[in-house]
């Protein structure tokens, strides 16, 4: 979150900067493209009147040259000196000149030809108003008297005005006449009033001398250009804002030709590109912004993306941490805990050892006396065969020593089990055959339950079975079985013991079961519980089912006990099948207790 508002207000900095430097270049580009664009139009419209100019001069010059030259030449004609002789009737030839002037006028497309004595006498001329009122005429009169080119710019009102040149008429180098050749500018104005441009000429006082548009003529120019509005006020087509004034000298004339150009198009072009280089830089502004933004954005979110990891790495490295500590505590609790169930095997081991001591104590009174008897009878056997012996009958004697050797084997088997029985139980688990434990197990059990007046029955089917165990335990879990049995008809007269077995699922079932007064329904699940017992003091202390639990728990098996419908209890073991090849395999070693009990 911290970091968002660091980045925010950096952009914010990074924002308002960036926004200095675009008003700025902004302004700068507007600026520039506005003056480009002004300066541009501005030479194209120069240059177009810069054109009109050069062609209108032209044209003027063109025309002024003409009659320029024209009165010099009539200057020279003898016609025209003839003119200035007297007639006949010794009066001046003023017909004749008459008709000279209207033919030369006509000819020339001047607006008069006039013919003068030397003193200003008019001998002749076609038409024109300058002529009668005499507009000019001394000055022109003298020019041309004194062998030059008279030439003047002459106006009665803006609408009649023109431009004399004036020459001497010599005969035999005396000066008889003056010709002046009066210009009409009609034609010239006409010409220029097609163009859409003021077009004016002003004289060297700054006189408008010739003009285009009608209400300039004979004004003077500074009023034109000073006046409200400037050029405008006067301006045919009323259109507001200055002109551009393009002027050009006519040097034989002392005059300035004006071309005055629009520069409305400077401002449009002005306007135009001012807004083209506005919206450029204002779309140019909103794509950086935008940018910006994004920019901004996937900022913050490749920050929060690399927060979010960093808090997930520190997450994951605590908890790994914790994890590893934790695991150090669980091996150390294992540890002990192994330890522990070291002793506890340790203990149960003992237990177990101390319950299969008490249960042989329980059955040495009948094991002594399962002894006992055979001692008795090969005594009784011995001295017989003494007799037998003495008597020289070494038939009978050889066969009391036969019964007497039986009696021994008996004895001994009886011995080697006991001894087997006794020792401590190896934790080897492995196959072992199911009868011969049964039956090691009642050559122990069985002088008790005989004495007991107990019948023990043996399924035949248990020949072929094998379960996973150790044998010596396996033993002491049946003795277990039939001694409580046995405890539990110890008032009966017909008592009996049953094993059978059968193989069920890839398991085998055992079960060991008695016509004895059963177990109090209540306490059918408690008769496995450590020091349950129903026996008086000294006869039991209730940890031999405990410990039956135990081993075949220990064996991968189980034990359950339910009462007879007939009356009586049945205990069923449930242990795994080795011939079903569980991994235990038949004879794989597993009988460690067995070859134990061989060395014994
Ligand atoms: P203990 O034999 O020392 O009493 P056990 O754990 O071997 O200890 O037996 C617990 C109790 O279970 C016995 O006291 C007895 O009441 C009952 N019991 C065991 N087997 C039988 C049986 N076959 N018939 C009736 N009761 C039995």
């Amino acid at each position: 979150m911290q970091s968002r508002v660091r980045i925010e207000s950096r952009f914010r900095k990074a924002r308002s900067l960036l926004f200095i430097v675009w008003v700025v270049a902004s302004a700068l580009i507007v600026g520039l493209t506005v003056k480009l664009a002004a300066d541009r139009a501005e030479t194209a419209i120069r240059q177009e009147a810069g054109e009109t100019l050069a062609v209108q001069r032209e044209t003027l010059t063109g025309v002024l040259d003409k009659y320029r030259l024209m009165a010099p030449l009539l200057a020279r004609q003898s016609s025209v000196a003839s003119l200035f002789v007297l007639d006949a009737q010794d009066n001046p030839q003023e017909l004749a000149a008459r008709r000279m002037a209207h033919w030369l006028t006509g000819m020339s497309a001047a607006l008069d030809v006039a013919f003068f004595f030397p003193d200003g006498r008019l001998l002749g001329h076609a038409r024109s108003d300058f002529v009668a009122q005499r507009t000019g005429l001394s000055g022109l009169i003298t020019e041309a008297a004194q062998g030059r080119l008279g030439r003047a710019m002459l106006w009665l009102d803006p609408q009649r005005r023109s431009y004399a040149f004036s020459s001497g008429v010599r005969r035999n180098n005396k000066l008889v006449g003056i010709v002046v050749v009066y210009v009409d500018f009609f034609r010239v104005e006409t010409a220029w009033a097609l163009s859409n441009k003021p077009i004016f000429v002003t004289d060297a006082q700054g006189t408008v001398v010739l003009a285009n548009v009608d209400d300039w003529r004979l004004q003077q120019v500074d009023a034109l250009r000073a006046g409200s509005g400037g050029y405008l006020r006067l301006n045919a087509d009323r259109q507001r804002g200055d002109k551009i004034d393009l002027t050009r000298h006519l040097p034989v004339l002392g005059w300035q030709l004006h071309v005055l150009a629009d520069p409305r198009p400077i401002t449009v072009a002005r306007v135009a590109f001012g807004a083209i280089a506005t919206l450029a830089c204002l779309l140019f502004g909103l794509v950086a912004l935008i940018l910006l933004r994004r920019g901004e954005d996937a900022m913050i979110r490749h920050r929060a993306d690399r927060a979010t990891a960093l808090r997930l790495e520190r997450k994951v490295r605590d908890r790994t941490r914790e994890l590893s500590r934790s695991n150090t505590s669980l091996s150390h609790e294992v540890e002990v805990r192994r330890r522990a169930e070291e002793r506890l095997r340790a203990a149960q081991s003992e237990l177990v050892q101390s319950a299969k001591l008490a249960a042989l104590g329980q059955m040495s009174a009948a094991i002594s006396h399962e002894f006992n008897q055979p001692l008795a009878a090969i005594r009784s056997y011995s001295e017989t065969g003494q007799r037998f012996l003495d008597l020289g009958k070494a038939g009978p004697a050889r066969d009391n020593l036969g019964r007497i050797n039986a009696l021994v084997d008996r004895m001994a088997e009886l011995s080697r089990t006991l001894l087997s029985f006794a020792r401590k139980p190896g934790q080897t688990i492995g196959p072992v055959p199911l009868r011969p434990v049964i039956e090691e197990a009642l050559l122990l059990a069985r002088p008790r339950a005989r004495a007991a007046g107990v019948d023990i029955f043996v399924d035949e089917k248990l020949t072929d079975l094998h379960v996973c165990g150790g044998r010596v335990r396996l033993g002491q879990v049946f003795v277990n079985l039939v001694n409580n049995a046995v405890d539990a008809m110890a008032t009966r007269e017909d008592g009996w013991v049953r094993i059978s077995a059968r193989r069920r699922d890839g398991r085998v079932e055992v079960t060991v079961s008695d016509n004895g007064p059963g177990i109090v329904s209540a306490d059918l699940q408690r008769v496995f519980d450590p020091f349950y017992t129903t026996k008086g003091p000294g006869e039991g202390i209730g940890i031999g089912l405990s410990i039956v639990d135990n081993i075949l728990r220990d064996f991968g098996g189980t034990i359950t006990v339910h009462n007879r419908d007939e009356g009586g209890a049945i205990f069923t073991i449930d242990l795994i099948d080795a011939a079903t090849g569980d991994g235990t395999g038949k004879d794989a070693g597993g009988d460690a207790e067995a070859r134990e009990k061989v060395l014994v």
